[in-house]
């Protein structure tokens, strides 16, 4: 059953790198794989790597307010 359960995973597009995967969270009507979700939350503000994210993420906020 357990590897039933496994192949029954749904694997979604990373909004942030854009690979597909089967972990991470979902933010509004899009979705945030594990990995960029922990790179983000280490990432330090000043960053420029920080605005990339940031940036992503505004055009993800902003296509789940016209949806
Ligand atoms: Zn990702």
């Amino acid at each position: 059953m357990g590897s039933l359960l496994a192949k029954n995973q749904i694997w979604e597009t990373c909004v942030i790198c854009e690979q597909t995967k089967s972990a991470g969270i979902h933010l509004y009507t899009s979705f945030i794989c594990t990995d960029c979700e922990s790179i983000m939350i280490k990432t330090d503000t000043s960053d420029p790597k920080y605005k990339y994210y940031v940036e992503k993420l505004r055009k993800v906020t902003k296509s789940g307010i016209y949806s």
